[in-house]
This record gives structure tokens, sequence and C-alpha cells, in this order.
């Protein structure tokens, strides 16, 4: 907790109205850098950051280190762009009433779940709307160290004709015994028609959500689903603002609605609907879809359940990202964060191993959320005028999975917002 009171007293708490003060140059010297996942490693390196910004990276002979910078010898560690969870829920108690919570819970809670596994940016798919931009407007203030959170609000669940527009997701006892806000803090919306799903994406899109998300099938396969002109429709007003729609599919047939009505991102795969087969991903490949795995999701989600029927959509899920991966389909890390309160990464990483490589895994955490997006220019690389949001990993991943969430620093804008006790 030491490295903890040392990050809070440097960054977590200056005062809103005081102009930061300048700061000095921050140097990583020693390490392998992996400055793009799909380029040979940097071995022995150093990264220069002033300003918030990457000035300079190359082996360590390279790098001029000016004088009075702060040093931080990482030898022996990995260097990557910082990591991103394009998959989180800022859903829990915790962080309700996010104007007035202290600064230094809000920072802790943001080390516990995030930072301390080195992740700098998030897009959260479904929470409060104000909850969440109140969390966002005090981090990007600079009075609580956390990640860049990007968020769509609420998600849309389909409705069943007659069906009332409230809707509960599980009865008040049992959402607050899971932890979560109170249901009605969350106004989730529930749709059938097109007109309605359409006003409420542009109500949300003209309060500044990032993205839309779409629930399009509830309550398991013979539950109410959204109809593919609705989809479609919603599809076309995000766009038309240059932002993204992402689905929760439920089913295979979900899938297929949504991905040919022009969806951006599958929020999950679709394990329990039984392997894809050419025709699903020849769809998905076409529609140019990014896939996040949330594989370690499952288990969670089925923790009561008979461990054999667990472990079968367990494989369903992986089996499913490895002909993904295998058809060169576009893939974004993520966990279902924040709904899932297992916050170590450590499954999560040996699951995806067993679908993927380590560079197409470094992939999926940093320049393929980056590029899908939009901040292809300024995040998921570690090169000269990128945003300095850097991990460095205790170890070598490239050898050992496990190694991706041994974090020694997290730096986001040149901040170091995690440091490991020593
Ligand atoms: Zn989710």
């Amino acid at each position: 907790m030491l490295g903890l009171a040392l990050v809070v007293g440097l960054f977590g708490t200056r005062a809103l109205s005081q102009a930061p003060p300048p700061r000095a140059p921050l140097a990583l010297v020693g390490g392998t850098i992996y400055t793009n996942p799909l380029l040979p490693p940097i071995r022995d390196g150093a990264v220069l950051v002033e300003g918030g910004r990457i000035v300079s990276v190359g082996p360590r002979s390279s790098v001029r280190i000016p004088r009075g910078a702060t040093v931080l010898d990482t030898t022996g560690s990995t260097i990557t762009a910082g990591f991103w969870n394009s998959h989180v829920h800022f859903l829990e108690r915790m962080w309700a009433n996010a104007a007035t919570a202290p600064a230094a819970d809000l920072t802790r809670q943001f080390q516990l779940m995030l930072t301390q596994y080195g992740f700098t940016s998030v897009f959260d798919i479904w929470s409060s709307w104000d909850h969440t931009r109140q969390l966002r407007d005090r981090v990007e203030s600079g009075e609580v160290a956390g990640p860049r959170i990007r968020a769509t609000g609420p998600a849309m669940f389909p409705k069943a004709a007659g069906a009332s527009p409230e809707m509960e997701l599980s009865p008040t006892a049992v959402w607050a015994s899971l932890g979560f806000m109170p249901q009605e803090t969350i106004r989730l919306s529930r749709v059938s028609e097109t007109a309605e799903a359409v006003a409420n994406a542009k109500r949300l899109l003209d309060l500044g959500a990032d993205g839309i998300k779409l629930y399009v099938t509830f309550g398991g396969a013979n539950g109410p689903s959204m109809s593919a002109g609705l989809i479609q429709a919603v599809v076309q007003e995000a766009h038309g603002r240059g932002k993204l729609v992402f689905v929760h599919p439920t089913t295979t047939a979900g899938l297929m609605t949504a991905v040919r009505a022009g969806v951006d991102v599958l929020a999950h795969t679709t394990p329990q609907s039984g392997p894809w087969n050419d025709e699903v991903l020849a769809a998905m490949s076409q529609a140019r879809v990014a896939l996040i795995p949330t594989l370690s999701f499952w288990r969670y989600q089925m923790r009561h359940d008979r461990i054999s029927a667990a472990d079968a959509v367990e494989e369903s899920a992986v089996g499913q990202l490895r002909r993904w991966v295998a058809a060169g389909g576009t893939v974004l890390y993520g966990t279902d964060l924040g709904w899932v309160t297992i916050y170590d990464p450590t499954v999560e990483y040996e699951l995806l191993a067993q679908a993927m490589t380590f560079p197409q895994i470094l992939a999926s955490l940093t320049t393929a959320p980056a590029d899908r997006f939009g901040e292809t220019a300024s995040l998921g690389r570690v090169a000269p005028g990128y945003l300095a949001d850097l991990t460095v990993i205790r170890g070598d991943p490239a050898r050992d999975i496990r190694a991706l969430s041994r974090i020694d620093y997290t730096i986001r804008d040149g901040n170091v917002i995690y440091r490991a006790p020593r």
C-alpha cells in the first residue's frame, strides 16, 4: 500500500483550481519495448516522455535523457502501450454518487479494478450515463487518477409487444445482493419500435455518449429480440455521428441479424449456440466487425451450475474465437468487468492463449482498440508524438502469458497512476 499512498500523494489530490505544476521529463530505461505488437521488440531500450507525450523511443544508447528527468529503471520488464479493456461496466455500488465520492476512494477503486493491471483506457458499454460521465469528469480534471473512459450509457433492451417499458433485470433484492447500484439509477430503456430506439439513441448521442449498446436478444433464445430494421436504424443514427454500435448478441441468430444490420462490435461470442460455421464467419468478416471474446465471463456466469456444463460452454467460446482469429478477424480485449467482479485478468489471458498468439493478444490490448475507436494516431503504440500511455510489465509475457497481469507501472499521459508496492 506504500506505492498507492505515493501515487495518490503525487497525482490524486491536486486542487482543481491550481494550474498543473510543470512536470519533469520521465524516462523509462532498460527492458524490452514493444512499439507495436506486430514488430520485433527493442531489447535494452528506453522511452522518453515530455509533456505527456512520447518524444523518443529506441535502444537505450540512442535515447538522450535530459538532466532533471525522473528515471524509472525498467530493466527486466516489458514496456507496451497502455492496455484497453473494451468491455467494462461502472455498475457496482462503489461508483454511485460519483460527483461527491472522495477522490482518494475513486483513485483506489480504479486501481483495484483496472490500473493495477495496466489498463489506461476502457469502454464502458452499459451503466448509468450520469454517474459514468461524472466519474470521467473527475478523472479528466486530474483530481482522480484513473483510465480514459468512453461510455455508451445505458444499454437498450428488446421489449415483447405489449410489455411495459419498465423492466427489472432481476428482482431488486437479487440485484442488490450482486452489489450493483439501484436499477432505477441506471435508467435502461426497453424498446420494441424502431422510432423509440432511434429517439433513445439520439438522446444518448446528444448527451455525449461515445457509442450505443444494444442487447439484441434478452432472456435466452426464446426471449424478445430486436428486429433487423430497428438495429439498422440505430446503426445509421450512430454512424451519422461517427459513433459505433456494440451488441450483446446472446445467440448466433442474434449475431447474424446484428452483423447484417451493420453493427461494429460484438461484445461476446455466442458459445451456447454451438460452433460458428463458415456462413457465420463469412458474414462477420464481410461486415468487418470486431469481436470482444470475454472468455472468462462464461464460467463466472455459470459459477452456480454443474462444472462440466461450464467446461463445455467455455470450450465452445474458445473454439469460436479460434475460428475468428484464423479468419483474420479483429479482436478487442474485454472481460465484462464490473459485471464480472473478479478483477484479476490472469484467467482471461490463459484462455486467450488457447486461441491466440502473444502478439495477437497484445494487439487486442493496444493497437486493435486504438484503431477501432479512432485513436490510431495518438494511442495504442509506443512512438514519438503518441500520448504517453504505457504499461510496464514485470517479466516477459512472450514466454509466460500470465506475466501480462503482473504490472510494475501504469502510466497515463505521462503520469504514473499505478506503481507496484515494493
Ligand atoms: Zn457487459
